[in-house]
């Protein structure tokens, strides 16, 4: 093993204090290379790639593995929860009210948090989570024809 090699994603994971499974191996390079995806999508990326999991131990890797800061969680409201493997950089989304498509959305000015409060309550805030919300280039053009 040499110095230059990029870490593997299990070193990743043993670096990061977690045990390595095959499903977290499977799980952390299915949200990395996917786009934004939401449960059911990763469980059959990580099924493809090892076999039969359940929901329930997919939802206990994307828990440890967000609480390790290995990917991210994002929330929208009243839309699934999707995951990403871009994490650290306090970047945003832009999701489509029609569809659902997401986008990352680079911080608008400076460094995170690219949003400053108007009033801080005395907090060290050091995350801004935006959503934008709005029509995808595709719904706009239907809902426009
Ligand atoms: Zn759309
Ligand atoms: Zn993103």
């Amino acid at each position: 093993m040499t110095a230059s090699q990029p870490p593997t994603t299990a070193a990743e994971l043993r670096g990061a204090g977690l045990r390595v499974t095959a499903a977290r191996v499977a799980l952390l390079e299915t949200v990395r290379h996917g786009d934004h995806l939401d449960v059911e999508a990763i469980a059959s990326g990580v099924r493809e790639r090892v076999g039969h999991i359940s929901l329930q131990a997919v939802y206990d890797a994307l828990h440890a593995l967000t609480t390790a800061g290995l990917i991210r969680r994002i929330e929208p409201a009243g839309s699934p929860a999707r995951f990403e493997g871009r994490v650290g950089d306090n970047h945003h989304h832009v999701l489509c009210r029609s569809c659902g498509a997401v986008a990352d959305v680079d911080c608008a000015v400076g460094d995170a948090p690219c949003l400053t409060a108007s009033e801080d309550h005395g907090f060290a805030i050091d995350e801004a989570e935006v959503i934008y919300w709005g029509l995808c280039p595709a719904c706009s053009t239907v809902s426009s024809s």
